[in-house]
């Protein structure tokens, strides 16, 4: 009943691709079973989250919400999930997002975009986007139809779509989840993590997600710590850096604002501010744009009629016009520009031009961190240059639309853990998200920080 009601509820968000009772419905039975067995719980026993449906589930329909892998049903489960499913999590449903993780609205989807669950208070009555490209997990944590969801993060798919709904997310260092059986984007950067109500909640999935796995050759062999103990939110001692360059051209007064908060809570938790310099921030943008779509073009190549999901034209009179209709109808307008561009900047006579450039301009972000490094512990900034925006007000301008990754995708070149934690309402009532950004292999750094701003 409690799952129908939430189903119902999350209905007019458009959250769920495929909707799976009987799997959190098991998870709630294994809890019976082992309490009976006086057996002791997992951390997450018994808890029903949604999966972004970019995460391979055994069985059960998987589609990076693009109509190419519409009834494909992977024969193996992510590792991922299969590591939630092992701490006692249940999935109450695969949700929605942008198309191949396309996006920073969930407007590029096959299934339809994802509203948010919030309104204007102000009189404006559109409905909002809930961010993306994890769309449809921000949306059922912010709608309280799942206490967490997973997302993935490639240049800030967790974090801008928790600031836009008010919600906590942490895109983990690069390596720390295993990549095996998530539909890939951009391979160097793409990386799963916990979207929640709280930071503690982020801590508790995250524990259960990460760990080494050898299927994946980028995969961190480290041991997990207990983030979960280790919370604490006092900052004495801890220096917190405030980027000058992330000071962007037209940033509304009322992210100046939050900042200005969100230093002032820093400072009320006993930390020192000092301001840092990142010199290469502004090519952080034009770079990921270049290597993102760079990394899908070649990731995208397997999708040809033959090994997964759709395939037009079975009859074609040959093999070159059934893989160019299946791509044709298969693929969204956001995917084949990421595919156009990928193709292009790669091939023989613009790579060195564009993206042995953008390679190199990657090398000098990470640098610009490692020397802030020396002078703090964590980077504080907004996680989005804006609340949410209205569904349609950005769809027909991508450049727009990819200036909203001004700040989530610096850390994401770098591989550098970072989260999103709700700082305060905007003057229409919306949420807004400060960002906490760590030194590689300090989630636990991220988290206490972000737990002394909430
Ligand atoms: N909005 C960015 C993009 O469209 C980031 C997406 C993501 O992190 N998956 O590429």
């Amino acid at each position: 009943e409690a799952f129908n009601a939430a189903v119902a509820a999350a209905k007019p968000l458009n959250a769920f691709i495929v909707e799976t009772p009987e799997h959190a419905l098991a998870a709630a039975d294994k809890v019976d079973q082992a309490r009976a067995a006086g057996e002791t719980l997992p951390s997450m026993a018994g808890v029903p989250i949604g999966m972004k449906d970019l995460f391979c589930t055994n069985g059960v329909q998987t589609t990076a919400a693009s109509h190419i892998l519409e009834g494909f049903k992977p024969e193996y489960e992510s590792t991922v999930s299969q590591k939630l499913w092992d701490a006692g999590a249940g999935m109450l449903g695969k949700l929605n997002l942008d198309q191949f993780a396309m996006g920073s609205s969930n407007e590029t989807s096959y299934f339809g975009n994802v509203v948010s669950p919030w309104r204007r208070n102000d009189g404006g009555n559109a409905p909002l986007a809930p961010g993306g490209s994890s769309g449809g997990s921000a949306a059922v944590v912010a709608g309280r139809i799942a206490p967490g969801a997973t997302g993935t993060d490639t240049g800030g798919s967790i974090r801008q779509p928790a600031a836009f709904v008010g919600i906590s997310g942490i895109k983990p260092t690069y390596g720390r989840c295993s990549r095996w059986g998530t539909i890939a984007f951009a391979s160097s950067l793409d990386q799963a993590g916990p979207m929640a109500r709280d930071v503690r909640d982020c801590a508790i999935m995250l524990e259960a997600m990460s760990g080494f796995d050898a299927k994946d050759a980028t995969s961190l062999d480290v041991p997990v710590p207990q983030w979960e103990a280790g919370l604490n939110a006092s900052m004495a001692g801890k220096r917190v850096g405030i980027p000058r360059e992330y000071r962007v051209d037209n940033m509304p007064e009322e992210i100046e604002a939050l900042w200005q908060q969100g230093i002032a809570w820093m400072k009320d938790a006993g930390a020192e501010i000092v301001e840092v310099s990142l010199p290469h921030t502004r090519y952080a943008l034009p770079a990921y744009y270049i290597i993102a779509p760079a990394e899908a073009s070649s990731n995208l190549a397997r999708y040809d009629g033959v090994r997964y999901g759709q395939r037009d034209l079975p009859e074609a009179a040959n093999l070159q016009d059934m893989y160019a209709a299946t791509r044709a109808a298969g693929f969204g307008d956001e995917v084949k520009r990421r595919i156009l561009i990928g193709t292009y900047v790669l091939s023989a006579g613009f790579y060195d031009a564009y993206f042995t450039q953008a390679s190199k301009v990657r090398a000098l972000i990470a640098q610009d961190f490692e020397r802030a490094w020396e002078r703090c512990d964590v980077l504080l900034t907004p996680t989005a240059p804006s609340a949410a925006f209205a569904l349609g007000e950005k769809s027909a301008d991508p450049l727009a639309m990819y200036l909203n990754d001004v700040f989530t995708v610096p850390s994401s070149l770098a591989g550098l853990p970072a989260m999103s934690v709700p700082g305060g309402l905007d003057k229409a009532g919306l949420p807004l998200g400060l960002q906490v950004i760590g030194r590689a292999l300090d989630e636990q750094g991220v988290l206490n920080a972000a737990l002394a701003i909430e």
